[in-house]
């Protein structure tokens, strides 16, 4: 299916961004991620933006639209072991959740298998009962 050709494009790219210019994770977050299950935290990079962008690909920018998956109310995306997080809103509940999706990314072996898969969940159950998401609000940190 096209659509995820796009995606797994988009989130290789993305993911290339942030493992350039974003920043290794504190002992504390590293703590965190491996109390989640990520098996190579060493490897993640945060990048803090202002604003998490849409993609520019038309087709993948209606659909992530139509699913609900990417607005403005965005404030964590994982994009294999690229995180971006939105300024001021970064906590640890926060960290835990995108660092779960870094595990089901190293769980399902590769960007496209993961973004497959996730598609078809959100397809199939919707972006908030999508099983992936489901499972990272199961492993959030709150205090
Ligand atoms: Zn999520």
């Amino acid at each position: 299916m096209e659509i995820f050709d796009h995606a797994a494009n988009w989130v290789s790219q993305q993911q290339e961004i942030i493992l350039g210019s974003g920043v290794s994770l504190t002992s504390e977050q590293i703590v965190i991620a491996s109390q989640v299950g990520v098996l190579r935290p060493e490897k993640i990079r945060i990048l803090s933006v202002a604003k998490i962008s849409p993609p520019d690909d038309p087709l993948l920018r209606k659909v992530a639209e139509e699913m609900n998956f990417l607005g403005p109310d965005t404030i964590g995306l994982t994009l294999g072991y690229g995180i971006y997080l939105r300024e001021g809103y970064i906590t640890d509940r926060l960290l835990s959740h995108e660092f779960r999706h870094v595990q089901q990314y190293e769980v399902a072996g590769s960007v496209q298998a993961f973004i497959v898969e996730y598609i078809q969940q959100i397809f199939q159950y919707g972006y908030y009962d999508a099983p992936y998401e489901v499972d990272a609000r199961a492993h959030e940190l709150i205090h």
